[in-house]
């Protein structure tokens, strides 16, 4: 995916649609989303021909088996500023977002759920605060009706922990839906890592951030297309992504054991060469295990703060990113 160049994927779509980059893109991740996509169709090209008429609708179709890939191409051949990206399989919801954030054209881009949990009628407030000046507005959910109790326990909790050891500041309740600036965009295209959590990466970017409040809405129909086991794999993406707390934890935990079987290994000493009230053979078996339990989890915390750094270095991302250039700026 970050091995195209952007910029000359952008130029390749300029010619297939409109030629003059558009004010505005909205990206809608789908996956087998048919019983959603002909609301989602009305209410979102109803609030943008109104809010933000120089728009694109960019559907990235993440390898549905139901009718939403024909009911897209049909909407695309009726309406010019929808554009369809097919995959081949389904790839997961994050590399649905990356693939439509690099294939936007717009000034700026919005991503937004295809269920209308996130009613395309808060895309007008996004775009307000964007033309005020804020690079990333981020919409916060204040209200999470139809989600079950232990499913919103976990994902608060899942927040809490990923706060506490990651070195990004992660909001809860920030899912996908925000916009992003052209610069935010095209510095998020510039990094390469293939496990993608992508409201971390945009954190981890930094730049101007505004928030938007809104009361999220029920799904309109269908089934979340995210069970448990795809929430936890996307958990932890954005765990080790973030935070190289787990491997830091095993050294911890190495130098702590090893401190405590060295004050257990003098104990076994001193009791068997003075007290002697410990059997024969004991001390000895008792002192090599732990003994070198506690160097084996030093050892392994050693290889961990080697392989924390090999991690950083593959993730291969920018050293810094640069909000201001004047030398660029001017020429826009
Ligand atoms: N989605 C996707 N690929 C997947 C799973 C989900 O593109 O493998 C899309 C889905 O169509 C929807 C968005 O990602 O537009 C969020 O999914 P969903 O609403 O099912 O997640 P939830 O809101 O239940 O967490
Ligand atoms: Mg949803």
């Amino acid at each position: 995916m970050a091995s195209s160049e952007p910029g000359s994927e952008r130029m390749g779509a300029s010619t297939a649609a409109a030629s003059a980059a558009p004010e505005l893109s909205v990206i809608v991740p789908t996956f087998n989303e048919r019983a959603v996509l002909p609301e989602l169709l009305q209410r979102l090209v109803a609030v943008l021909e109104e809010a933000a008429p120089d728009y694109e609708i960019v559907f990235v179709d993440d390898g549905s088996i139901d009718e939403s890939p024909a009911i897209l191409l049909d909407a695309a051949d009726r309406n010019a500023r929808l554009r369809v990206l097919r995959f081949s399989r389904n790839f997961g919801h994050q590399a649905a977002v990356t693939a439509g954030i690099e294939h936007a054209r717009g000034r700026a881009v919005v991503v937004i759920d295809a269920d209308l949990q996130d009613p395309p009628e808060v895309i007008p407030e996004l775009v307000a605060k964007w033309r005020e000046g804020w690079e990333v507005v981020s919409a916060v959910r204040t209200e999470r009706p139809g989600e079950s109790a232990l499913r919103l326990f976990l994902i608060r909790t899942f927040y809490r922990v990923l706060k506490r050891i990651a070195s990004v500041d992660m909001t809860p309740d920030v899912g996908d839906f925000r916009l992003l600036d052209r610069r935010v965009a095209d510095a998020l295209n510039r990094m390469p890592e293939r496990n993608r959590y992508v409201r971390g990466l945009i954190r981890w970017l930094g730049f101007r951030h505004a928030e938007v409040g809104y009361k999220r809405a029920e799904r309109f129909a269908g089934e979340t297309k995210y069970p448990y086991t795809k929430l936890v794999r996307l958990a932890l993406d954005g765990v080790t992504a973030f935070s190289t707390f787990p491997l830091q934890l095993v050294a911890w935990m190495g130098f702590a054991v090893f401190g405590l079987s060295l004050l257990l290994a003098a104990y076994g000493i001193v009791g068997r060469l003075f007290g002697g009230a410990t059997p024969p053979g004991w001390t000895s078996v008792f002192v090599a295990v732990a003994l070198l339990s506690g160097i084996q989890l030093v050892a392994l915390g050693i290889l961990g703060a080697y392989v924390s750094r090999i991690f950083e270095e593959v993730k291969g991302r920018p050293l810094y990113v640069i909000a201001t250039d004047t030398a660029r700026d001017r020429e826009r």
